[in-house]
């Protein structure tokens, strides 16, 4: 049975985006090399960069995790100090990393419920000027919010720090100029907006950034500074590539622009989520943020006030008609999740909402 995916990744894709790994690809393979080449030039246009702009794309095996933790653990040098913003579970992961390879930081938490305030970083910066990093994430996945990562990214180029912006579940379904942004290395995965399958993250990188890199990672797999000189030496990874999933994801870029571009996908995510919205709100379930916050990539729906209401038993009536969704990772407030990303149109939003209706009325 055709499942429809209402997650955070993996994402529903196309069937000609899975028709694209049906070949075996060894990795010295010109059609893999070239499309690795592709990829690369293609995620830094998406981003309005260029090689010659100073930029450059690092695809690294493994989620969107090993692409944060092989940005973190590859350029914030012993004596250098991150300045980690969090306001939910991915902000957290980036602490996490900070701590098992004991790089010096510092944390600024705010709630769940709030975006990062640029006024609170600012002052930060001001009583500690050792702070040389900064990392903060776009969408934070956890609630759905849009972190001000301009204006976070206006700060770090005042003061002169390093921008390392998670921007997982958004890039590509939400128009962002890196060079304006001030962001100096911006990280992503091939199973989010660019509706690939999993299989690798990459990180696209300010070259002179990148160049400091050079010997002080500390691990080996995730050494980001010599995946990018072994994929700028010869075009090949420095081990096992993804090669199948890098296929997939060649034929998802295609695909991309073909509907018109980032413009066109954000569109198609904000009218999904406007049906889903008010889909919602007619079955009186209320969301975990406000609006103003609130990004068009995932949503968190509070509990509905049913006593009744199962929240596995939820996921699995709606799972046997076909659409998946996801739990809640809030800390304070019992809530699920309902992403619009992927290969989800306007009529699988209405039929996910008509299945929810039909739950609601039962219970
Ligand atoms: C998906 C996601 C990640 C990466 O998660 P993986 O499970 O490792 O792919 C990181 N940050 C955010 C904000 C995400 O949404």
């Amino acid at each position: 049975m055709k499942k429809l995916l209402f997650t955070p990744g993996p994402l529903s894709t196309s069937k000609t985006v899975k028709e694209a790994m049906l070949e075996d690809m060894g990795s010295r393979d010109h059609l893999f090399v070239d499309a690795v080449k592709n990829v690369r030039n293609g995620l830094l246009k998406l981003a309005h960069v260029s090689k010659e702009d100073g930029y450059d794309c690092v695809i690294i095996q493994g989620s969107g995790t090993f692409g944060v933790e092989s940005v973190i653990s590859s350029i914030v040098g012993k004596n250098d100090q991150l300045l980690i913003l969090a306001n939910g579970a991915y902000g957290e992961r980036i602490v996490k990393m900070a701590t098992i390879h004991q790089i010096n930081h510092f944390v600024i938490r705010f709630d769940e419920d709030q975006v990062v305030s640029p006024g609170e970083v600012e002052k930060f910066l001001q009583s500690h000027p050792e702070i040389t990093h900064i990392a903060c994430i776009h969408s934070e996945t956890t609630t759905g919010l849009f972190n001000p990562v301009k204006e976070v990214g206006a700060i770090c180029k005042a003061h002169n720090k390093v921008f390392i912006v998670d921007a997982m579940s958004s890039f590509g379904g939400v128009e962002m100029d890196m060079k304006e942004m001030n962001i100096d290395f911006l990280v992503s995965s091939s199973n989010k907006c660019i509706e690939g399958v999993p299989g690798f993250s990459f990180a696209l990188c300010k070259k002179t950034e990148l160049e400091k890199a050079k010997g002080q990672a500390r691990s080996l797999s995730l050494d980001l500074y010599d995946q990018w000189n072994g994929l700028e030496a010869n075009g090949q990874f420095r081990f096992t590539p993804p090669t199948l999933s890098i296929m997939a994801f060649q034929q998802a870029m295609k695909e991309l622009e073909e509907e018109g571009g980032v413009k066109a996908r954000e569109q198609r995510y904000k009218t999904n989520k406007k049906i889903l919205d008010e889909g919602m709100a007619a079955l009186g379930l209320k969301q975990y943020l406000r609006p103003e916050i609130q990004g068009h990539i995932i949503t968190s729906f509070l509990y509905p006030d049913k006593k009744n209401f199962n929240f596995g038993e939820f996921y699995n009536v709606l799972n046997e008609k076909g659409f998946v969704i996801y739990p809640g990772k809030l800390s304070k407030a019992d809530a699920f999740r309902i992403g619009n990303i992927g290969q989800i149109f306007p009529d699988d939003v209405k039929a996910l909402v008509a299945a929810i209706k039909d739950y609601m009325e039962k219970i």
